[in-house]
This record gives C-alpha cells, structure tokens and sequence, in this order.
C-alpha cells in the first residue's frame, strides 16, 4: 500500500525533481506533502502515532523513494534513520511520548549533529561543550557543520563534551525552541542537491537534563549506536538507485541503434548490464539479510553493518557510472536522468562513516575477535606463538571454529542447493583461506596491526565478499527451493557470476597478504605530499 502510494505521490513528477537539483531545494510545500504522506513517521512505533515499519520495511521503502529522487530519501532519511533514531534507540518513556508523535507527523523534523570543522572521521575529538548548570541543565555551545536538514528540522541529536577539553561526550535531544540555535546558509553541493545541508550554531542553549539521551559520557556509545542501525536506509536508497539504472540502461540500449543493430546486442554493452544486475542483487540480499537480522532482535550486527554499507554505496556507484556510459553522450546532458543519479550516487562514499574508516572498522573488530580468541587458547595451550608445531594443532582447532562460527552452525553450508554445490564449496575454502589469513597476520604483526592500514582493508574487503557471496547463496538457494530450478535460471546466473567475481577479489586480497607492494606506496605517497603534487613534465 505504501509503495502503491509512493507511486502515485512521486510518479510523473521527474520534471519537478529536476528543478529542485538546480535550484538546490525543496520548497517548503513538497516538505509539507511528504508530511502528509507519513513519510516521517515511517519507522516510528503505533503507539507514538507512527506507521511502525520494521527495519526491512523502511529499507524498502527508501529503495522506493529513491527509484524517483534520492534528495527526498535523504531528507526522509536523515530524519528516520539518524535524526530520531537515538530517540528511538536509547530515549526513556518520558521523551519518547513528548517528542515522537510530533515527530511521526513530521511537525517536528530532526537532524543528527555529530560533525564539526575539526571532526569528521575522528567523531571523538568534538570541541561542542555541554557544561552542567547549578540547577542541573546543561548550556550547549558548538558548531556543527554539514548537517542534512539543518536549515529547518526543530529537533536535533547533539552530540557535546560534557567533562572538560580531553572529557568524555554526551548526547542531547535539543528543540530550536530553546533558543540559541542559527542555521547557516545551504551548501551548494555535487549531488542530492535539493537536500539541505547547512551548519547549526549552539550559543549558550539551555538544554534540560530532561532531554539528555542516555547516561553521561555515553555519547559516543548513542552515536555508533544510531549510526550502525540507520545502515539499512542507506542500504535501501542504493538498492533503489541501482534498480533504476538497470531500468533506464535496459531501455535504452534496447532502443538506441548503433552499426544498424540495437547495442544491447554488443557484448560489452551485455556486460555491463549483467555487472550491473549482479551488483544490485548482491546489495539487496546484504541488506535484507540485515535488515532481518535487526528485526529479529539482532544487537551484535555492527561489522555486518558496516560490510553492507561499503557494499551498497560502491556498488550503486558502480552502477550509476555504467547506466552512463551505456547511454553515451545522452548520459552527460542534465536533460536525462542519469548525471543526476551518478552526482546523488557518490555522497554515499562519504558519510554515514567513510568507507574507509569503516573497511578499518571491519578489519580491526573482526581481528581483535580473532585475537581474543588466540589469546584464550594461549592461556590453555601455553605459548603456542613460540612452539609452532604445538601450536599448529591449537590453531587448526581454531580454524575449524571459526568456521563453523562463520557459518553460524556447520550444518548451515549444506543448505546451499545442490545446482549450487561448487559455490558453497568455494566459500568454504574462501573461509578456511580467510581464517588462516587472519591468524598469520596476528602472529606476524600482534598489536601492530593497527598501523597497517592497507593490510586491514584486504581482510575487510575479504570478509566482506565472502560475507555477500553468503547471503546471495542462501538467498538463491531459497528461490530454488521455492521455485524449482527451470523458473530460477537467471538467479543461478547471478549466483555463479557473482561467485566468480567475489572469487577473483578474494584470491587477489589474500594473495597479497603475502606478497605485497604496500611499503613502494607508502614511500610515494609521502614523497608526493612532501612535494606538493606531482612532479614530473615530459610534455
Ligand atoms: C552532503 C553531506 C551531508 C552530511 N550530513 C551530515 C549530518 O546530517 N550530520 C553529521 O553529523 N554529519 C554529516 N555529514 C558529515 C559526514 O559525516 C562527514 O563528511 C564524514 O564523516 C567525513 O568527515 P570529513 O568530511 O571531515 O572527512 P575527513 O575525516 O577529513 O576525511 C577525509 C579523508 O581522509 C580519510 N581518513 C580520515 N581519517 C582516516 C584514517 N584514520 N585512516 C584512513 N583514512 C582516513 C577519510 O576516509 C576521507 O577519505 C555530511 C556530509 C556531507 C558531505
């Protein structure tokens, strides 16, 4: 029914659209009209007079609104998915009644401030003070920079130091009502240009201890926290975009004649557009298969979180640049659709955490879980990183858990389908790789892993493809089930072509963990920037 309206709500108005990307706005009216249709209150529960819409349906419904106009999924998301979350994640009864149902009709519409001019990626390093008052409340003064929905939301989730300089941070649930806050003027952006991004000033705002959001120095626990959760939005929105790529790119190299033949009969252009399709598929089963995890009341998700982030926004950029380059020259005329949709596309790189920070991210968590575990062994088996051949059997032990841990029970692999029997035997193999990797790297580097950054990224990048090539399996593998193998060709198709490619990235990640050119690029890139840029001519 929601997307049915969806439909009819933003259906036919691409015109429209197009004039606020140029514009860069959207006029107070169209806010009002997507109050109207709810779509503010999306993931808010009934008894706070929302639609209460589980993790996977709000995803969904973010894949449809951006089919249309990515900006309007911002703006929906940046209230939904970080402006109230922590709200909704770690607010108390009190301020769940006082501020949800305003914000579920949209009277109230929030913003997220995290980000300062000196704090972006290192989000613990904020300057925004919170200082205790006698009575209590807490006066808030701070600049935060780039906040989607800064210019008119009436809530806002500030992020504040509260025990001095180096002290630890706090969030708030603070109103523009309490005085004090300006918005700056909007940024002129690359992309989601109609989406308003502004800073938001706090001078001397007196915040109640009311509406301080959760305890005392646990600010940046609420920050992760909601950002980890609004994963499946974003993830949503990609799913969405790269299903209109596929559309637009399906039309027009059916429709376009080149040579005197339709180019969706050059195998290159083919190409293109099974990547394109794989890639979608890939993203959509990560982000189900998330979405699901957290309605079932999943709270241990963040990796995986993480893994599907990078994946969606990488693979919608993809996407969005091959849906261009099939259209040719058409493709670079703001006429069309789809420069629009490569601007809007690439944000997704950028916020919600860098890729890289969160590619560290996965690396780091998944090794310091690796490490623990070593660690515990080491207790037992006595100082088996000195004793190799001791040490081989405990840690072959090991592998085998981990295994089973990343299938979740061994049993789990054999409900891979027999038409798909090589796949699953290659992410078993791809497992045990990985595992090895994992334990070659803690005993060569221990702690000093943490300065190998580009290390780290291949065993993300491997974790992460092995994780997908695991949710496509199992996502074909039910279809098959469902539907028999003659009506599941294509699924296969995605399946096998997806293995092949995850397979190729896999090998060439773990490989390098052995033989490596990290040093030479670590040694150019300084020599570069101590230099100034580049400094060769042979012109
Ligand atoms: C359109 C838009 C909307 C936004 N909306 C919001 C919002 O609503 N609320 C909010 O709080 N913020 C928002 N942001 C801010 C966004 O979250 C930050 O831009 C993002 O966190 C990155 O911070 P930065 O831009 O300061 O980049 P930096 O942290 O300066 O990073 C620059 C580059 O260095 C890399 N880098 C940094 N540190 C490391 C490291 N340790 N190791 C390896 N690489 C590293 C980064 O990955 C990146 O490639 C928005 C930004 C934009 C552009």
């Amino acid at each position: 029914m929601i997307i049915d309206s969806i439909d009819k709500f933003m259906g036919g108005r691409e015109e429209e659209y197009r004039t606020f990307d140029r514009e860069g706005m959207q006029p107070a009216a169209y806010l009002e009209e997507l109050c109207s249709m709810g779509l503010f209150g999306l993931i808010i529960p009934e008894e706070y007079e929302g639609i209460g819409l589980s993790n996977a349906g709000y995803a969904r419904v973010l894949q449809h609104t951006s089919r249309y106009d990515a900006s309007t999924s911002l703006t929906i998301g940046a209230h939904s998915s970080i402006g109230m979350k922590g709200l909704l994640l770690f607010g108390n009864e009190e301020q769940k009644r006082r501020y949800l149902p305003k914000l579920a009709s949209g009277e109230m519409k929030a913003a997220f401030c995290l980000t300062e001019p000196g704090s972006g990626s290192d989000a613990a390093s904020i300057k925004t003070t919170a200082t205790r008052n006698a009575d209590g409340s807490w006066s808030l003064s701070g600049e935060k920079i780039w906040i989607t929905n800064g210019s008119f939301a009436e809530f806002f989730t500030v992020f504040a130091r509260t025990d001095g300089e180096e002290g630890k941070l706090t969030a708030f649930l603070v109103e523009r009502a309490f005085g004090g806050i300006s918005s700056g003027k909007k940024e002129d952006k690359l992309g989601i240009r109609a989406s308003a991004t502004t800073t938001v000033t706090f001078d001397n705002v007196q915040v109640p201890d009311a509406n301080r959001l959760g305890e005392v120095g646990k600010g940046f626990k609420v920050a992760m926290g909601i950002l980890n959760n609004g994963r499946t939005g974003l993830g949503g929105g990609c799913v969405g975009g790269m299903k209109r790529c596929i559309e637009l790119a399906a039309r027009h190299a059916a429709e376009r004649k080149q040579f005197g033949r339709p180019i969706a009969e050059f195998g290159l252009v083919k190409e293109k557009l099974a990547r394109m399709t794989v890639l979608c598929f890939a993203t959509e089963s990560m982000v189900h298969w998330l979405a699901s995890r957290i309605d079932a009341g999943a709270t241990n998700y963040s990796v995986e979180a993480a893994m599907s982030k990078v994946l969606a926004s990488e693979s919608l950029w993809t996407v969005a640049n091959e849906a261009l380059q099939i259209a040719g020259g058409v493709g670079y005329m703001k006429e069309y659709p789809y420069e629009r949709v490569v601007r809007d596309s690439r944000i997704n790189l950028i916020f919600e955490g860098t890729n890289e920070i969160l590619r560290l991210y996965i690396g780091l968590t998944g090794l310091k879980d690796a490490g623990e575990y070593l660690k515990e062994i080491g207790k037992t088996a006595g100082n088996i990183f000195n004793d190799p051949i001791k040490g081989f059997g405990v840690l072959s032990s090991y592998a085998k858990k981990r295994i089973s841990k990343a299938f979740s029970a061994r049993d789990s692999i054999r409900w891979v389908h027999p038409l798909l029997e090589e796949e699953g035997k290659a992410c078993s193999y791809y497992t045990v790789w990985l595992s090895r990797a994992v334990e070659a790297v803690l005993r060569k580097h221990g702690k000093n892993i943490i300065g190998k950054q580009l290390l780290t990224k291949r065993l993300a990048d491997t974790a992460t493809s092995l994780f997908s090539a695991l949710t496509v399996l199992s996502r074909v593998t039910k279809m098959i089930q469902d539907k028999g193998d003659a009506a599941t060709k294509d699924e296969q198709r995605i399946a096998r072509i997806y293995l092949q490619y995850t397979k190729s990235q896999m090998n060439s990640n773990l490989r390098k963990l052995e033989r490596d050119e990290d040093a030479l690029l670590l040694e150019l890139a300084d020599s570069i920037v101590q230099g100034q840029g580049y400094p060769w001519d042979v012109l």
